[in-house]
């Protein structure tokens, strides 16, 4: 795979007529945050901008919240446009029942931060040194020329502060990032909160639930030990989807375990399952689950009991 630069993928932006930008499945503040920042800039160059993602999962509220928020459409009455941008998917299928709509696009651009994306559109801008995709889409905006306005700044600082766990694992150019986003006006304090620090009360319930039947094994993966948790549906029943995202970075606190995992059960039998190291390259492991994403970030999808789900990551480790 080659990758294109921002230059080339600007140049392409400014020649569109109407652009779609794709969000994946399961949406994060990431996708959504630079499906949004750039459907924002290329509005006020007066091209037609659309945003969407495919389901059944909705948009998690705080994500609603963001400014540029309304451009996002319903997926099924988004058409084939001349120009169709996915935007931190690291597998085309990531687009889920918006594959087709991609694919039927006079011209793809793929922009994204997974190490296991091997790239699937015309111009792939494909980055894994980058934290987040709104990186890759602020050089994107900024090859165009575009403003920074405050709403766009908002959008991008929400991929970049989740994206790197709020700054835990940031890289320098991320703060320099962080920097000029904030100088443009972002409302941080609010935005943490929003995105990071905000949830139902129930949640309180469930994860003491699911943290009092985390297990350990310190004989995981040659010694160097795994910690898991299991959410079950009946545990998620009455929360939204995304309110088991943040169960994996307790248990990942874990000092006796190189690699964390949990195990969501989003329907019955069918489960998401988050994978974190500290060090360990997990990127082969969720492949060889199906699955992709980042060194120490990785995720797939399984179905069967919790017990056959954890057995085969076990076996796999
Ligand atoms: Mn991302």
């Amino acid at each position: 795979m080659t990758t294109a630069s921002s230059r080339a993928v600007a140049a392409a932006l400014a020649d569109a007529s109407a652009v779609s930008i794709l969000s994946h499945v399961r949406p994060d503040a990431d996708t959504i945050g630079s499906a949004l920042g750039l459907a924002l800039a290329l509005r006020a160059r007066g091209v037609t901008a659309s945003v969407a993602f495919s389901g059944p999962d909705p948009l998690p509220v705080p994500l609603g919240r963001l400014p540029g928020a309304d451009l996002i459409v319903d997926e099924r009455s988004l058409v084939p446009a001349p120009l169709a941008v996915a935007v931190d998917a690291a597998t085309i299928e990531r687009l889920g029942d918006l594959q087709p709509v991609f694919e039927a696009s006079a011209m793809t651009v793929c922009i994204d931060h997974h190490a296991s994306n091997g790239g699937f559109a015309d111009l792939d801008l494909i980055d894994p040194e980058s934290d987040c995709t709104a990186v890759l889409v602020l050089e994107v905006l900024d090859a165009l020329g575009a403003e920074l306005t405050p709403d766009i700044a908002t959008c991008l600082y929400a991929g970049l502060l989740t994206d790197t766990g709020s700054f835990k694992w940031a890289r320098p150019e991320s703060f320099r990032v962080a920097a000029r986003l904030t100088e443009a006006g972002v409302d941080t304090a609010t935005w943490s909160r929003i995105l990071l620090d905000t949830h139902p009360f129930a949640w309180q319930s469930m994860l003491a639930q699911v943290l009092a039947t985390s297990r350990l094994d310190r004989q995981a993966r040659g010694g160097a030990g795994l910690v898991w948790a299991v959410v079950t549906a009946a545990q998620l029943d009455g929360l939204s989807w995304e309110e088991s995202e943040s169960v994996v970075d307790v248990v990942r606190t874990a000092a006796e375990a190189e690699v964390a995992a949990v195990f969501k059960e989003s329907t019955p039998g069918h489960w998401t399952v988050s994978l974190r190291s500290k060090g360990t390259d997990l990127v082969p492991v969720a492949r060889a689950l199906g699955g992709g994403g980042h060194a120490r970030a990785a995720g797939y999808s399984d179905s069967g009991t919790a017990d056959e789900v954890v057995g085969r990551l076990r076996e796999e480790l």
